[in-house]
């Protein structure tokens, strides 16, 4: 079964930790408060823009036409990504 990767609490959708690490080949597991990596923080939809952006050499005109919407939009999506990451950022340096 492959279970959705949840990033964010279903309860109050504040950003998830990573508290628990298990290796499955011999069972260790490992303790700790670890913060997601920030790729992992971003909406699975924002994972796949990303994914898509990389296979298509960075180009967005490229994903424009991929996709079937204006190259305008394309850029709007980015650069909310990029203020949502840069959020992201700064959330995570506060809470070193
Ligand atoms: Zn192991």
């Amino acid at each position: 079964m492959n279970f959705k990767f949840p990033s964010s609490c279903p309860s109050c959708e504040e950003t998830l930790q990573v508290s628990q690490l298990k290796c499955n080949h011999c069972e260790t597991t490992i303790n700790g408060n670890y913060p997601l990596p920030i790729f992992l923080q971003l909406t699975p939809k924002e994972q796949e823009f990303i994914l898509q952006f990389f296979l298509m050499s960075g180009s967005l005109k490229e994903m424009a036409s991929q996709l079937g919407i204006s190259y305008p939009t394309v850029r709007n999506q980015l650069d909310d990504m990029i203020e949502h990451v840069k959020q992201l950022q700064k959330t995570t340096e506060n809470e070193k």
